[in-house]
């Protein structure tokens, strides 16, 4: 099914970005709201419920706050000063030294590229703006008069901060956060492309080729084409729990394949092509189920008809099915169909993907 000519090819590849079984746009903000990171909102009426209005008058609308009047400017506790934006750490205490300035001032920032630096030319002065670089939130200005060794002063707005004591940093109980690795199979058509997208997903340790949901033990390729075995093409993948999740697993499957057509994606027909996700536990199949839910009521027009399915067998595809696209990218059915998954997949997960 995957030799065809590449003229037909191309005139398919046409037909695929074209044939929208969903809204773009509707997945893209489907992700974005569903999103692991929550701290930041998707605008500005979310920050203005985020925020205090002193909050969002200097963080998003680069207010100052008048000298003398921040609740942290006095402040000497032991600690991490956070934006209040986002939560992403920015100084410890230890930074911070008394200035006359009327602002808290810092003489250095934790290290690691948390903090932007700009040319400010407003209000007839050429100065250093500072900002959060998670939320992109105004905390001040940095100037080179600092009274220690590092020569600098992070001026910044009490209300772009939140302080952490550290007797809470210490305290605090952590979010449990689910640990370990897990493994999730999944059928989306073209194994190749499946297996393309997911070798690009941080916390994503191992993904490979393979059959899974049909009768014969160890069926060959050939056998699964002829669609005699009941197999589906599937891609197995081992995932580390702390570093991504179900949910987001789920988003990158249902964006990168199309869940609406029975036995068939895009010129590739057959039952092996089928969409499927085979559930080994409970989690799974529940999440599997919602995402379905979830998807059906806000992003697709069409019904989903990906099989939700327990688990069986995964037998592993002959080896040169393995990394197929990253070894063979000028093939014609790589260049025309897979390549066009990743850099979907690679637009929408952006800030997702391994370096
Ligand atoms: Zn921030």
């Amino acid at each position: 099914m995957k030799n065809i000519s590449i003229i037909l090819l191309a005139i398919l590849a046409v037909s695929l970005t074209s044939c929208g079984q969903y809204s773009n746009s509707k997945m893209e903000s489907y992700i974005k709201a569903n999103s692991s990171d929550t701290t930041i909102p998707k605008d500005e009426v979310g920050w203005k419920n985020k925020l205090t209005d002193q909050q969002y008058y200097v963080l998003r609308q680069k207010g100052t706050e008048r000298p003398f009047t921040g609740e942290l400017l006095l402040n000497k506790e032991k600690g991490t000063y956070k934006c209040a934006g986002c939560g992403a750490d920015l100084f410890t205490d230890d930074m911070k030294f008394d200035s006359e300035c009327g602002w808290p001032s810092f003489d250095k920032e934790i290290a690691g590229g948390k903090i932007l630096k700009t040319v400010d030319n407003s209000n007839g002065m050429s100065r250093t703006e500072i900002t959060c670089a998670k939320c992109r939130g105004h905390l001040g200005h940095i100037f080179d008069d600092g009274p220690t060794a590092t020569g600098q002063r992070y001026c910044v707005n009490s209300a772009s901060l939140s302080f952490e004591p550290v007797s809470k940093t210490t305290q605090k109980n952590k979010p449990v956060m689910k640990t370990g690795l897990d493994t999730i199979t999944l059928g989306g058509g073209c194994f190749w492309c499946v297996e393309a997208v997911y070798e690009g997903l941080i916390g994503v340790v191992s993904v490979e080729s393979g059959y899974s949901g049909g009768k014969k033990v160890n069926p060959t390729y050939q056998e699964v084409s002829s669609q005699n075995t009941g197999h589906a093409e599937v891609t197995q993948i081992v995932y580390d729990r702390s570093k991504t999740n179900l949910d987001e697993i789920f988003q990158v499957f249902f964006s990168t394949h199309d869940p609406t057509t029975i036995n068939r994606q895009g010129s590739d027909k057959g039952t092996q092509y089928r969409s499927v996700i085979f559930y080994k536990n409970n989690e799974q199949k529940e999440a599997a189920e919602s995402i379905v839910k979830e998807l059906n009521a806000k992003v697709y027009d069409d019904k989903i008809v990906t099989q939700v399915e327990p688990f069986n067998a995964f037998y592993k595809a002959e080896d040169y099915h393995q990394n197929y696209y990253a070894n063979n990218k000028s093939q014609p059915y790589c260049q025309m169909v897979v390549r066009e998954k990743v850099e979907k997949f690679e637009k929408l997960f952006n800030d997702r993907l391994k370096k």
